[in-house]
């Protein structure tokens, strides 16, 4: 999932304090699981802003709404909302939803709430964690499951490097060794042998090649539509 955090609540007051009427958006995707973007969070922030301008002495009308993802078109259609009645948008999904939802309403800013943070997981309660960064060409069959490049502080494809300490990383003694945890994966599943095969340099330009990354599958969205 896409993990995000709510932005300094100074910042979005600044974002947003030129405009007389705004429309607070919440997504009911990842942001919501996450608990930053959601329909709760969205009703807590728009109390919050009321107040704040209140306080400020800002005349300033707050909305909200939430609709199922902001990052597809037909839960656009959900909007009980008008954004183009509105002088701003404050759109408390990730960085995708954010542009997909400017795309659509062009006339209307739409301002970020989030800090879009990384792909992860939940670990444990109230803790995300990341463990992928999409780089295009996924090695996870032969580490056992975890990731080098997100989970390693080097994003090494040839561990462990000569830090490696009782498990931990040398780049910070909170974080678990990447590679420690893929020997011991590996071990326990009698595949050690996978480790002594020396990788070729991973090919960067799957991750950050020239332009916007994308996944055409528009033979298989015709098949499906076929029937
Ligand atoms: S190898 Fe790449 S695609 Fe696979 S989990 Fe790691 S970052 Fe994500
Ligand atoms: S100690 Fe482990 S996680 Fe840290 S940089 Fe070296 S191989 Fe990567």
């Amino acid at each position: 999932m896409i993990v995000g955090e709510r932005k300094p609540f100074e910042e979005i007051m600044e974002m947003i304090s030129p405009h007389k009427r705004v429309l607070i958006i919440g997504c009911g995707g990842c942001v919501t699981v996450c608990l930053t973007g959601g329909e709760k969070q969205a009703d807590t922030l728009a109390s919050q802003i009321r107040l704040a301008a209140k306080q400020k002495g800002l005349k300033m009308e707050v909305a909200v709404d939430c609709i199922t993802r902001q990052c597809e078109r037909e839960f656009v259609d959900n909007l009980k909302e008008d954004p183009k009645e509105y002088d701003a948008v404050l759109s408390i999904a990730c960085g995708a939803g954010v542009q997909f939802m400017s795309d659509v309403f062009t006339d209307v800013p739409f301002l970020p709430g989030l800090n879009t943070s990384f792909l992860g997981y939940n670990k444990e309660q109230g803790v995300w964690e990341e463990n992928c960064r999409g780089c295009g060409d996924c090695v996870l069959a032969w580490t056992g499951g975890i990731c080098p490049i997100a989970r390693c502080s080097k994003s090494l494809i040839n561990g462990a490097c000569g830090g490696t300490d009782k498990g931990k990383c040398e780049v910070s003694k909170d974080m678990d060794c990447a590679w420690y945890l893929i020997y011991e994966r590996l071990k326990a599943r009698g595949k050690l042998d996978e480790l002594r095969k020396m990788r070729a340099a991973k090919d960067w330009c799957k991750d950050r090649g020239a332009g916007v990354r994308r996944l055409v599958l528009k033979d298989m969205v015709e098949e499906e539509a076929a029937g």
